[in-house]
């Protein structure tokens, strides 16, 4: 198994912006095989699904593999406008939640996994399905916290009323917030409420998973059951889900340290080595914001990924389309990059 590089393209620009158009050709020889369409994003399509559809086609024209990736739950905070301030629309649906922290604060723009979202997701999976899509990208591992030490799930009354049936506590959301944070004890209400919440994503993989459709989440660096990802657990409920592993150090800033480089392979092979198997395991090799993670340091990180072992290396720029230069080191570097990853 060589390179598998992969990128994602709104399905309405690939139609509809020649600064798009004029890029296939760049992209397609530089080496990238997969591009992933934005689907289904906080509650809407990012381009109309007829778009998605001609935009499959059009790209399966001009030789890529063509696949889908969505954002399920929104983000915490703007990750999707790296450039410019424009007007994407981050708000979620009104008849989602938004999820409430320990504080009792709506985080924004994040949903709380709940059965309405899902079952908008799922019918917009099955959606993504009928046009031909057999591979959906659920970006943000579902965001269930807003870090990875941060404990996950959401604090709104309604689901601490779940959790309180559920177990048959009583607890407000104000004692339920400082035992889940407190050092010591009460081990078993944590080891409930992470439960809950791992099997909230679980439960969201499956129901989006259709039949001629796969499904594959994105883990952020240092992921794990506190923040509501249970590699294991995924694995035995939903097998053939795939997993994107590596997230963080999208600028130079951040890359250029020791402490960063650490981090990012120390996250990357803990989730590898969970995940067990390579052709479902994708690397999050990003530029965030626009140009923030120079052409050099892109293709850096490319080769620290590859050293640990990955071969389906995933670029990602929010909505920000990556510019020639990068294409440009990408394509030099790619010779040492297929040879360095015959050795790993
Ligand atoms: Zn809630």
């Amino acid at each position: 198994m060589g390179i598998n590089l992969n990128y994602n393209v709104s399905a309405h620009r690939v139609l509809h912006d020649q600064k798009m158009k004029d890029m296939l050709p760049i992209m397609r020889d530089t080496g990238v095989s997969t591009l992933w369409l934005f689907g289904y994003f906080y509650g809407r399509f990012e381009s109309e699904l007829s778009e998605i559809e001609k935009a499959k086609k059009y790209l399966e024209s001009e030789g890529f593999e063509v696949n889908a990736i969505s954002i399920p739950v929104g983000h915490p905070g703007n990750a999707l406008d790296g450039d410019i301030s424009s007007h994407t629309d981050l708000t979620i649906p009104d008849t989602w939640h938004y999820r409430v922290n320990g504080e009792g604060k709506n985080t924004y723009f994040c949903a709380a996994i709940d059965d309405v979202m899902i079952k908008d997701n799922a019918e917009a999976a099955k959606k993504l399905r009928d046009i031909g899509i057999t591979k959906i990208f659920y970006d943000d591992d579902l965001r269930t916290s807003s870090s990875s030490s941060e404990i996950g799930g959401c604090f709104c009354e309604k689901c601490i009323e779940e959790f309180n049936s559920e177990t048959g506590h009583n607890f407000d959301r104000e004692i339920l917030y400082g035992i889940l944070t407190s050092d010591e004890g009460a081990e078993e209400i944590k080891e409930a409420w992470t439960d809950r919440n791992c099997r909230l994503v679980v439960k969201f993989l499956k129901e989006v998973t259709h039949e001629g459709l796969t499904s594959g989440i994105m883990i952020a660096q240092g992921g794990k059951r506190l923040s509501g990802t249970d590699i294991p657990l995924i694995k035995k409920e939903v097998p053939e889900t795939f997993f994107r592993v590596g997230e963080g150090n999208f600028t130079d800033e951040k890359l250029n340290t020791e402490e960063g480089k650490k981090g990012l392979i120390k996250s990357l092979l803990t989730h590898k080595e969970l995940i067990g198997d390579i052709s479902k395991t994708y690397s999050e090799t990003t530029v965030f914001p626009a140009r923030a993670l120079s052409p050099e340091n892109l293709v850096e990180k490319m080769r620290i990924e590859i050293k640990c072992g990955l071969k389906n290396i995933y670029l990602m720029s929010g909505v920000w389309l990556i510019d020639e230069p990068y294409w440009e080191a990408i394509k030099k570097a790619m010779p040492e990059l297929i040879a360095l990853s015959e050795q790993y």
